[in-house]
């Protein structure tokens, strides 16, 4: 599996198993215990049980157990090096491999991801301080959106020019390929992705930029949408946009609210709805679904009516029988998308 053992012993020492459970199940304490919700079966009174000193968790009605990396693991749908990586991340714990191979491409991941979280830095401090950046800056203001989303959400600026990003970023050729932020052009040039896109970057569960949506702003050229491709960080069948802020909400309220994009997800936010996540371009999944039922058991649609929506609708009744869920749908009037109508009429929203 890849990662020392002394590592994996200072992953479990350095993170308090009351709090990594705290985030995900309402803990409450009984005696040396803490009780709550099993978050691996369907119950009203609590049986699951964490023994934080100890460091093991148990459920008197499902007979499920474990430790801290093994709850991550279960939660958050990772491999196990992915939970352990997950909760060195959180300790600031820097983890030594005992493969050379695999040590190799969690490198890679690493530095993909590096490279991601440069240029949404890039492209956030163009939107910020670019005057090329002034129409985007009066769009998103016309939106609603003042600074604090503009940065609580890291927006960006994509400029016009061919390869802007390539050419100050300063990042190898391979890297920006296989982040997607570049591709070779037909003239044999490396060429930025987004060019005159606002970009709304996409992060994964742990909070590392995976991939960017770009909008064009309107009148501008192209599709309204362009999205990142499929890379190693990155699968639009699994990443929903939105749901590593939204986690904590969504545990609390028991809800999420899915939508088609992420203006929006930012919308309902805005609205006093912030457990809504996004699908990038894509109908909702399986995966989608299989990861959502981890944090609540009650997933409400919030796609405006067209196709998208009703292609869910058919696998509502499987997708409750197989997760154990609850499945509704938001009546949205025809035609509103959820990130119009929180603008114009948030009330509705909220009782949708
Ligand atoms: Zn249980």
């Amino acid at each position: 599996m890849g990662i020392l053992d002394e590592d994996i012993e200072r992953v479990r020492g350095a993170n308090p198993l009351d709090v990594i459970v705290g985030e995900q199940v309402a803990l409450r304490r009984v005696g040396t215990r803490w009780v709550g919700l099993c978050p691996f079966h369907t119950e009203k009174t609590p049986s699951f049980s964490v023994n934080a000193e100890a460091g093991f968790w148990f459920c008197f009605g499902c007979q499920a157990s474990g430790d801290a990396i093994d709850f991550v693991r279960e939660t958050q749908h990772l491999d196990f090096v992915g939970a352990v990586e997950t909760l060195a991340g959180r300790a600031g714990i820097q983890l030594r491999y005992d493969d050379v191979r695999q040590t190799s491409t969690r490198r890679r991941r690493q530095s993909l991801v590096e490279a991601m979280e440069k240029a949404v830095s890039w492209y956030h401090e163009r939107l910020l301080t670019g005057d090329d950046a002034r129409p985007a800056r009066a769009y998103l203001r016309s939106r609603g959106y003042d600074g604090e989303v503009v940065r609580r959400h890291r927006l960006g600026w994509a400029p016009e020019g061919w390869d802007e990003l390539s050419r100050t970023i300063k990042l190898p050729e391979s890297v920006l390929r296989d982040t997607g932020l570049a591709f070779v052009n037909s003239r044999d040039r490396l060429q930025d992705s987004f060019r005159g896109r606002l970009l709304f970057p996409i992060f994964d569960t742990r909070g590392d930029p995976v991939a960017l949506g770009g909008r064009a702003l309107p009148g501008g050229d192209g599709p309204k949408y362009k999205n990142s491709p499929s890379t190693k960080l990155y699968d639009k069948s699994e990443v929903l946009y939105g749901l590593h802020w939204a986690k904590a909400d969504i545990v609390a309220s028991k809800e999420v609210v899915v939508c088609e994009g992420y203006t929006d997800v930012i919308g309902l936010a805005l609205a006093g709805v912030p457990r809504a996540v996004g699908v990038c371009g894509t109908a909702l999944t399986d995966r989608h679904v299989a990861t959502l039922r981890n944090f609540a058991r009650r997933i409400v649609l919030a796609f405006d009516a067209d196709g998208a929506g009703q292609s869910a609708a058919d696998r509502f009744y499987e997708w409750e029988r197989r997760y154990e869920i609850d499945v509704a749908v938001a009546a949205l009037p025809p035609g509103a998308d959820p990130g119009d109508l929180a603008r114009t009429d948030p009330d509705a929203l909220r009782t949708a």
